[in-house]
């Protein structure tokens, strides 16, 4: 299978299962996770209609946009760290991960001084998984009104890694409780928080089935990392 053929098929499982859930199919957009592969492959996904691209290290984000075919959107969707948000800021199109108040607080200063709006969701560790980054949920209540004011950062939702589980009806509460955890802040705050990321290759269709608007599919897409 090409990765045009594998793109085809997850967009076609990503369609079902959006009409499934009773949700306009494109409401919900596929981040195609392009780490650990080449520039090459990122090309034939592009080829192939492919428009946004995520990638969990800044590192490897810089080294292979600019190798990439231009007008594709990057995203960052793994741990950054603060010293290196200066050069990953001007690459990038949304960071899916702010994961401390202290990272947002930089991310805004430095995009206050590029003369920017950056865009970013909340990564929230809904799972409680001491493995995983992430806002404990307690934190990112507390803290959610000195984020929104923020004066250069746009926080457009939230985003979630639950712990791996083969049987994805014991991953779905994490996806929910991302949702709930959303609208009610949303009500809370009165600020509008549209995007939330969640879902991966094995369950992309429970997370779409819990509210998903953008899905981060690697291994579907491009074969299994080494
Ligand atoms: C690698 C990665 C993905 C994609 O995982 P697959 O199982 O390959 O689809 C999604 N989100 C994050 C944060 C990742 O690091």
């Amino acid at each position: 299978m090409s990765i045009a053929d594998n793109l085809a098929q997850v967009r076609a499982n990503l369609a079902a299962a959006g009409r499934a859930a009773g949700r306009d199919p494109a409401s919900v957009a596929l981040v195609a996770v392009s780490k650990t592969w080449p520039a090459s492959d990122v090309a034939e996904a592009a080829e192939a209609g492919q428009r946004v691209f995520g990638e969990n290290k800044v590192q490897e984000l810089l080294a292979k946009a600019p190798e990439a075919p231009a007008g594709l959107e990057w995203h960052l969707i793994g741990h950054l760290q603060s010293n290196k948000v200066r050069k990953v800021l001007p690459a990038c199109a949304l960071i899916h991960s702010v994961d401390s108040v202290d990272l947002a607080r930089q991310i805004s200063r430095v995009a206050g001084e590029l003369g920017r709006l950056v865009r970013v969701l909340l990564q929230v560790n809904v799972a409680s998984d001491e493995a995983k980054f992430g806002f404990p949920v307690a934190v990112v209540r507390r803290e959610f009104a000195a984020l929104a004011a923020l004066p250069n950062l746009e926080i457009r939702g939230f985003m979630t890694v639950p712990p791996y589980d083969e049987d994805v009806e014991r991953t779905r509460p994490h996806f929910a409780a991302l949702r709930h955890l959303r609208d009610e802040l949303e009500r809370e705050h009165g600020h509008a928080l549209p995007e939330l990321s969640m879902g991966m290759s094995h369950d992309f269709r429970v997370a779409i089935e819990e509210g998903a608007t953008m899905v981060r599919v690697g291994s579907s897409i491009f074969g299994r990392r080494g």
